[in-house]
């Protein structure tokens, strides 16, 4: 894939995994297409216009997959440096020059991207696919390694499974993904198919996990991912509640509050003061991924519906 351009931002972290993957993309013409700008970060808008200029190529439009911190902000200092247009989802907080159209298509130079509407892991979510390249440029949707995050009340699961499926459906000819962090993915197919069971697997577990007695948030946790690092409970705890959610709404478990009041550990766990535990500009990617504002402040206890 000699058209595209990795640029990884310098902000590797346990949510980032390495760094936030931007993707300068020829598109013939000597005009390119930059794909997640990522955090403004000075370094790294200046290695985005340098691979731009190293290969004579001048950047005349930016999309951004999604709204996040490490994904969007550079959109502003790169469109002022170049005069490029910034296309996001209508829905996008980020500022942004054009909405793109849902489900339509976005020319640059001689290439034609696809739009496709990606909720799930936000609600400003796009996809684009590249016919001619077979490649998917999935930003939160799908990443190079691991799975992503769904939290409420940004994501949600059931959009979010039905945005793979549709992947699967529609995209059935791409051959690569190149997501927002990570490496690149070379069998499409079968990483939309793994990401898909996995979906289920954990729901699975979850629902085993209600069968067997565990009720609250934090003892679902503890069962379900009890392979996973404690330090990232707090992210397995949003997941489990964005399951519950939709498992509630669908009337198949029902949540009730608890006979007691929270404890500080589980308190911490449910909310976790990131600003304490990490630097600020890592707390504000863990606040957005993780719908930090969105505060759980009572224990419930939840239970299968039979
Ligand atoms: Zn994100």
């Amino acid at each position: 894939m000699r058209h595209v351009i990795t640029v990884r931002a310098p902000n590797p972290s346990p949510m980032t995994l390495s760094g936030t993957n931007s993707y300068v993309v020829d598109c013939f013409d000597r005009v390119a297409l930059v794909i997640d700008p990522g955090p403004n970060m000075d370094a790294h808008v200046r290695a985005l216009l340098t691979t731009a200029a190293e290969r004579g190529l001048r950047i005349v439009a930016i999309v951004v997959t999604h709204g996040h911190p490490d994904h969007a902000p550079a959109a502003i200092p790169l469109a002022f440096a170049t005069g490029a247009t910034v296309y996001a989802h209508p829905r996008c907080t980020t500022p942004h020059a054009r909405n793109l159209e849902l489900d339509g298509e976005l020319r640059v130079g001689e290439r034609t991207f696809s739009i496709m509407d990606a909720p799930g892991h936000t609600f400003d979510h796009i996809v684009l696919y590249d016919r001619h390249a077979e490649t998917l440029f999935t930003g939160d949707t799908i990443v190079g390694e691991g799975t992503v995050v769904i939290a409420p009340p940004g994501g949600a699961m059931r959009p979010y499974q039905a945005t793979l499926e549709r992947l699967a459906r529609e995209y059935s000819n791409a051959r690569f993904i190149l997501g927002g962090h990570g490496p690149v993915v070379n069998d499409a197919k079968a990483k939309i198919a793994e990401y898909i069971s996995h979906r289920k697997l954990r729901e699975t577990q979850l629902i085993d996990a209600l069968s067997c007695g565990a009720q609250t948030i934090p003892e679902l946790v503890a069962r379900v991912y009890a392979q996973t690092r404690r330090e990232l409970w707090p992210a397995a705890a949003r997941q489990i509640l964005a399951y519950l959610d939709a498992l509630c709404s669908e009337g198949r478990v029902s949540a009730t509050p608890a006979p007691r009041p929270m404890s500080a550990e589980e308190y911490a766990m449910l909310n976790p003061d990131w600003d304490s535990l990490v630097d600020p500009e890592l707390a504000k990617v863990l606040d957005a991924e993780l719908g930090a504002e969105y505060r759980i402040e009572k224990l419930d206890h939840y239970a299968l519906v039979r």
